[in-house]
């Protein structure tokens, strides 16, 4: 919005008027889910799929989605949830780049 670029996905995250302020989650392909940022500086949004963060993760995944189940927190269905989920479910990995991405070093 200001017309700053980040070069890098390192600058980018370690910049310390960028804040993640929101997921969208797509149940059918968490990678093609949204994180939305912040620039504190302009108060300028910007949207990130989440393929560009997942290789930040190093943990495990999981196949089965438990979207909708008795024990799913439903998170997801929150976008101002940013919270880690501790489900073996298909999404939690998501939540955990979350965490990445909100503890980068600044
Ligand atoms: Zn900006």
């Amino acid at each position: 919005m200001c017309g700053l670029n980040w070069n890098t996905r390192q600058e980018l995250l370690s910049d310390p008027f960028v804040e993640i302020t929101g997921y969208l989650v797509n149940f059918k392909d968490p990678e093609q889910g949204i994180f939305t940022f912040n620039h504190m500086s302009c108060k300028g949004t910007f949207a990130v799929k989440v393929s560009f963060f997942t290789d930040l993760y190093k943990g495990e995944f999981f196949e089965q989605n438990i979207a909708g189940d008795e024990k799913c927190p439903n998170y997801c269905l929150n976008k101002f949830e940013l919270d880690s989920c501790p489900e073996k479910c298909e999404c939690a990995y998501v939540r955990d780049v979350i965490q990445l991405i909100k503890n980068f070093p600044k």
